[in-house]
Order: structure tokens, then C-alpha cells, then sequence
């Protein structure tokens, strides 16, 4: 299975993605679907910042189009994605829409 995570920028500055990783090698929490299966983490990558547009983004469009042409099938959103009290960041749930058109699945979790 080819995966890959997407994080928060914002969240990047305190976030050394351990959690996800972690979650990711012992296959628990959102991972825990691919037990006992061999998983190649494709890319490990983060949204350009808030106040973008990603359909008008360049940079990440480029991003989206690379995850497709190295055969990723699967993108995870990264907890941090997902704030408790706004929900998922607007940016984040419009690329994830770009994914799935380049035909990768998306699975809202990590750890
Ligand atoms: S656009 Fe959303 S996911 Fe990206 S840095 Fe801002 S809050 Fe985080």
C-alpha cells in the first residue's frame, strides 16, 4: 500500500509528526486497517499556509499531481487537520477533493 500524510502547516512549527509516525509503524488508530500489511509512506507533506486557495495554488497542485504519479493510493489527514472546536480547515477538505480527482483515497485520521 502506497500512502502518504497530510499536516497542517501552522501545526508544523510545533509538530515533529512523531505521533503520526508512530501510529503509522505499529499500525494503531487510523493505520491499524493495514496490519500486517507492507506500506510505503509515499510523501509526508503539509498544506502552503492559511489564506490560499489550493486550486489556484500552484505549488500545491503540484504537490497533489506528484502524489499521483509516484502511485500513492491512499492520503491520511493528519489529526491537526481537524481542529475541536472549527472542524476541518476548509483548505484541507478542498485538497482533499483534489486527491480523490487524481483518484487517491482519503482517510480522515491519524493517530
Ligand atoms: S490552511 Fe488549515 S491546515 Fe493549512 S496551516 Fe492554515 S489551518 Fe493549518
Amino acid at each position: 500500500m502506497k500512502l502518504a500524510i497530510l499536516n497542517c502547516l501552522k501545526s508544523n512549527r510545533v509538530c515533529t509528526g512523531a505521533a503520526c509516525l508512530k501510529a503509522l509503524s505499529e499500525r494503531t488508530h487510523s493505520f491499524a486497517p493495514y496490519a500486517g500489511e507492507e506500506i510505503e509512506l509515499t510523501a509526508f507533506l503539509r498544506c502552503n499556509g492559511c489564506g490560499t486557495s489550493p486550486r489556484e495554488d500552484a505549488g500545491i497542485v503540484e504537490k497533489l499531481d506528484r502524489l499521483q504519479s509516484i502511485g500513492t493510493q491512499v492520503l491520511h489527514l493528519g489529526l491537526c487537520t481537524n481542529k475541536k472546536d472549527t472542524g476541518e480547515c476548509p483548505t484541507i477538505t478542498q485538497m482533499a477533493q483534489m486527491a480523490q480527482e487524481r483518484g487517491i483515497r482519503v482517510v480522515r485520521g491519524t493517530h
